[in-house]
């Protein structure tokens, strides 16, 4: 039977490389289970994710209108009743059960937001059609035409994603894990088995385990796990609104796009989907299609042009479902190619690397 870490031998060591919100939020995880941490976190040879992200936690919005498995659908929603949790013990990370407005029109849109409600239903989460004269009560500001339909997802929530990150630094060290902002260089195996980090100021760590959460850039360590070469980088761009007061209720989605309103006032228009970019330079262009496309839908919010922008590289996974879990060297372990929804999936993920981890040592890390 599995025992509880003993806290009288010393801790077993883990290295995370990367320290978005994959890895942070693995680093409280596996603190919480009893082990020594230490989390790598320097610029990569391909640009990260997390900071430029819009902390939107969607599973319905995202998971259910597509071809998604009922496993990664189940993972998302787990997740989001964890953010609650998390929430409220990380202090202001700007949760808030906002909800999700889908936006379209009718004849284009109806039956994907008929499908999607069926969907959410079956899967115990609440989905409300609204018609035009119900969209216009729900907020004027937005104009929206005669044609127009909607679809409510009361269940969805966001977060504000840069005091996400921040808070969950704060708490890793607060907890006694290491942060080292320094680039892993290179993972050492010795006969089949993790050694141990090397990096350009320490030198060499020795770790019983690392964990790969580089985003876009853990394809880097394909060498060592062939499987990370189908990691590949999904550039995102956004736009940062001019604030509207008072905020907006809800959150809104539309064909190509969304509008998240934050907790600190600004309004997130998002996001563009490029496959294959390794780049994070913004382009006016590409927030002005943004633009375009919330203002087909809602036409009142015109005036709210594009004040600056914010961009990132995803790390997508070419079959669409995450990486998650031990690779084929003993002790090394990925958590990584969660695409749009890493804010979303991360609690999720942390929770089962820290188990299986902690299996994998004969260990339980939830005693109960
Ligand atoms: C515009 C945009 C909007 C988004 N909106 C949402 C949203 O609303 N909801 C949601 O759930 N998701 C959203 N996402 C997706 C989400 O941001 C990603 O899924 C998430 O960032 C993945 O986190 P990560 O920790 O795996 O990778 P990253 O955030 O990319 O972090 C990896 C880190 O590893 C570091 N690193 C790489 N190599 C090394 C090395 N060798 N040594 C040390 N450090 C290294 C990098 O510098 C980086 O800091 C959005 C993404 C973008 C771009």
């Amino acid at each position: 039977m599995a025992s509880e870490l003993d806290s009288t031998s010393p801790a077993l060591r883990v290295a995370i490389i990367g320290g978005g919100i994959i890895g942070r939020a693995c680093g409280r995880e596996l603190l919480r289970a009893g082990f020594r941490v230490r989390i790598y976190d320097q610029a990569g040879s391909l640009p990260g994710g997390s900071a430029s992200a819009a902390g939107l936690l969607g599973p319905v919005s995202e998971f259910l209108a597509g071809d998604i498995p009922d496993p990664l659908i189940a993972a998302g929603i787990e997740s989001l009743g964890l953010w609650a949790e998390w929430g409220r013990q990380l202090g202001d990370i700007g949760w808030r059960r906002a909800g999700c407005l889908h936006l379209g029109h009718l004849g284009s849109d109806e039956e994907r937001f008929t499908r999607m409600a069926a969907r959410a239903g079956a899967h115990g989460l609440a989905a409300q059609m609204q018609e035009a004269g119900a969209l216009r009560n729900i907020d004027r500001r937005l104009k929206t035409s005669a044609d127009a339909i909607g679809l409510f997802l009361p269940d969805e929530a966001e977060i504000h994603a840069n005091a996400a990150l921040a808070a969950l630094r704060a708490d890793f060290t607060a907890q006694g894990g290491e942060w080292a902002a320094v680039r892993a260089l290179r993972i050492e195996e010795r006969i089949g088995a993790i050694a141990g980090i090397h990096d350009p100021v320490d030198g060499f760590w020795a770790a019983d385990a690392v964990l790969i959460a580089a985003g876009a850039a853990s394809r880097d360590f394909a060498d060592l796990a062939p499987e990370l070469a189908a990691i590949y980088p999904i550039k995102g761009q956004l736009a940062v609104l001019g604030a509207l007061s008072p905020r907006l209720a809800t959150v809104l989605r539309f064909p190509g796009g969304y509008l998240a309103p934050k907790s600190d006032g600004t309004m997130l228009l998002g996001a563009s989907m490029e496959p294959d970019r390794t780049d994070a330079e913004i382009e006016p262009a590409i927030l002005a299609q943004l633009h375009a496309k919330l203002v087909a839908v809602a036409p009142g919010l015109a005036q709210l042009k594009p004040a600056h922008g914010r961009a990132g590289l995803r790390a997508g996974a070419r079959d669409g479902v995450p990486q998650i879990g031990p690779l084929g060297i003993r002790g090394l372990w990925a958590a990584a190619g969660h695409g749009r929804n890493g804010f979303l999936l991360a609690p999720f993920t942390a929770r089962r690397i820290a188990t299986a981890m902690a299996a994998s040592f004969g260990l339980r890390a939830y005693p109960d």
